[in-house]
């Protein structure tokens, strides 16, 4: 089935008010359009929420749902590139954000950690150096010589403490009725082909990587990328505990309650193929993700649901958040390089701060400038 697994649960209702006028629209009703919704609505603000699909229904209910701290660079990696106060500053802040999302999504989250496998030598190394910065810096992790016999052909392990699984589906349907709770409306199968068609005197495009052909320049900023996935039949056994994910995050897998197997990635098998917002899934990569379950289980379990996705990558893997330059009135919160469970949600109520004069560190890191030519008008 190409419905995402996520999406077949029954919809928390949402009880959506009819706006007249608002100060705020949001294109994009995924994790941070509901998320920095929420956050207005309970300033005070006026907010209108279009989708030209349902809530939940790009990326935000396709994913591989793993709530990680951290953005998408290696820690080390990027104590080198931000330095180290700004790094620490950023993981820090995700984690706040891991702890605030909790009381919101309920049942959606859970906190068993996660499992980062390294695949080799070469990435034990990696990996050993994203746990040496990480402990220095006081971080919750734990290095893994020993792995379960399921696991042995990796190398070693960082278990990340307190990160988390989610349904996103329904995490984002809860975080929808909670903005509509406040006041705010949500419009779902409503297109917008140009910023022109809203009048609001603050818009905020919540795209990530399937807002294509709303802006030049974050189209120039913001690479779509595909992830597929698939969902197993129950399996009888329990066999991960946790979020378990390798090779740079390529392959991701985790075990739900009723015993599915959710396994994601593969996208380096056609990398070049795969950096396009077509959302269908390919014999190729569902090729692998079958052989990948096969060297997992021993055997190949039934597969009830393959789907795909879209996501937005970004060239130095920060998203862009914050005012787009040039356009006045224009916000943007993406661009989260497949890391956007908890930094969409993060990142949603950042703009929301940004929108309310709120100055923040983390808007600076952040900054859509960095990476945006502003072409002349
Ligand atoms: C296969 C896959 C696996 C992933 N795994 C993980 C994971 O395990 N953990 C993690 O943290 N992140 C993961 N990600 C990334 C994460 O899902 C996204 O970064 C996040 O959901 C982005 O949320 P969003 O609200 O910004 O955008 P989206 O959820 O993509 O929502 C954007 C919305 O904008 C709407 N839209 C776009 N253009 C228009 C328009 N012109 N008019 C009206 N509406 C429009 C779309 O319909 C869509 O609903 C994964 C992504 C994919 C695709």
């Amino acid at each position: 089935m190409a419905t995402p697994f996520w999406l077949t649960e029954e919809s928390t209702p949402y009880a959506s008010h009819a706006l007249d006028g608002v100060d705020v629209e949001i294109i994009g009703a995924g994790i941070t359009g509901c998320s920095c919704a929420l956050a207005l609505a309970e300033a005070g603000l006026r907010v209108r929420i279009v989708d030209q699909r349902g809530v939940a229904e790009g990326a935000s209910g396709r994913n591989g749902g793993f709530a990680l701290r951290g953005g998408a660079a290696r820690y080390d990696v990027a104590r080198e590139t931000y330095g180290v106060d700004v790094a620490r500053m950023f993981w820090q802040r995700t984690e706040r954000a891991l702890d605030e999302l909790e009381p919101l999504a309920g049942d959606a989250l859970t906190r068993p950690g996660s499992l980062r496998l390294a695949t080799d030598d070469e990435e034990r190394d990696e990996i050993r150096a994203e746990f040496e910065a990480l402990q220095e810096d006081g971080f919750g992790v734990e290095w893994r010589d020993e792995l379960p016999p399921r696991l042995s052909t990796f190398r070693g392990a960082i278990h990340h403490l307190g990160d988390g699984a989610v349904q996103p589906a329904r995490l984002v349907r809860r975080l929808a009725a909670a903005a509509c709770a406040a006041g705010a409306e949500i419009r779902t199968g409503v297109r917008i082909e140009s910023l022109d068609q809203l009048e609001a005197e603050h818009v905020v495009i919540a795209t990530d990587g399937s807002g294509r052909g709303l802006l030049q320049e974050l189209d120039d900023a913001i690479w779509p990328a595909r992830g597929q996935v698939v969902a197993t039949e129950p399996l009888s056994e329990f066999l991960f505990d946790c979020p378990h994910y390798a090779r740079n995050g390529f392959d991701y897998w985790q075990q739900l309650p009723d015993g599915r197997i959710v396994l994601g990635g593969f996208r380096d098998f056609s990398i070049l193929s795969e950096m396009t917002d077509d959302e269908v899934t390919t014999d190729e990569i569902q090729g692998a993700l079958d052989a990948f379950l096969v060297e997992l289980l021993g055997t190949m379990p039934r597969v009830d649901y393959r789907w795909a996705g879209i996501f937005g990558l970004t060239q130095d893997l920060v998203p862009l958040v914050g005012p787009v330059p040039g356009r006045n009135g224009t916000w943007v919160a993406a661009g989260y390089s497949g890391h956007g469970n908890v930094m969409g949600f993060m990142c949603g109520r950042l703009v929301a701060d940004a929108i309310l004069g709120r100055s923040d560190p983390l808007l600076e890191l952040f900054e859509p400038a960095r990476l945006l030519q502003v072409e002349p008008r």
